[in-house]
């Protein structure tokens, strides 16, 4: 075994488990990603910690607690379509795709895409990566069996309900206040939807627009 599996492993059982995380195909997925390709290579000794990491451009890899909680709201059964908004460092969407879902991913950053992009083809990991606006959805890749939003957003956008299963679930941080989202699930149900509310938790902001590479 390699040390970084010794790590992974001890991340769930000593954070991820008495946390309350249940999924074993989420506690699985993470002990076997190796997370510290995830993270700028300074950080590397902190990538098995439980803790979000600044990945560049004011950005950050997600606490692997958050990814956990967020990936069991969306209730996925296997094979299922999941569309995530934030690429960011790509460390959730492999989550996703190790669980063995269907990934499509949208970030906004074209750099951040680009250097997830290169680890996805290392690990041979088969994810969809689109460098977008995510507000927008993605329609080609559509209908989504689950819609996951890893960056705070101000609003659950209409083209996320009409891109998903009747159903399905967007999990998304909504803004509450400065430097405060409160994890939202809105299901689905035919014309309409039904909105549970969960944990406090902090994210970047969703912003419009994208930024090529200079
Ligand atoms: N899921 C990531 C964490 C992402 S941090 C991980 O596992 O590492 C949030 C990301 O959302 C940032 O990379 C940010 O650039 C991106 N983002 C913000 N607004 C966006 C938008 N409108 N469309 C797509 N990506 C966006």
């Amino acid at each position: 075994m390699e040390k970084w599996e010794v790590l992974a492993e001890e991340l769930v059982d000593k954070s991820l488990e008495p946390e309350g995380i249940k999924d074993t195909r989420i506690l699985q997925a993470i002990s076997k990603i190796p997370r510290h390709l995830f993270v700028p290579q300074d950080l590397e000794g902190y990538a098995y910690n439980d803790s979000p990491l600044p990945i560049g451009g004011g950005q950050t890899i997600s606490q692997p607690f958050i990814v956990a909680r967020m990936t069991e709201l969306m209730d996925l059964k296997d094979g299922d379509k999941v569309l995530e908004i934030g690429t960011g460092s790509g460390y959730q969407a492999a989550v996703l795709h190790v669980m063995g879902m269907k990934v499509t991913t949208i970030e906004r950053i074209e750099d951040l895409a680009v250097q997830a992009r290169k680890i996805f083809k290392r690990l041979s990991y088969d994810i969809h990566s689109i460098i977008d606006d995510g507000r927008e959805g993605y329609l080609s890749d559509a209908p989504y069996n689950a819609v996951i939003v890893t960056a705070g957003a101000l609003e659950v956008e209409g083209s996320w309900l009409s891109q998903v299963v009747d159903g399905g679930k967007i999990v998304v941080p909504l803004y509450i206040k400065e430097g405060v989202e409160c994890l939202l699930v809105r299901q689905k149900r035919g014309q309409t939807y039904e909105d549970t509310w969960y944990d406090y938790c902090r994210f970047v902001p969703l912003l419009p627009g994208v930024i090529k590479k200079e």
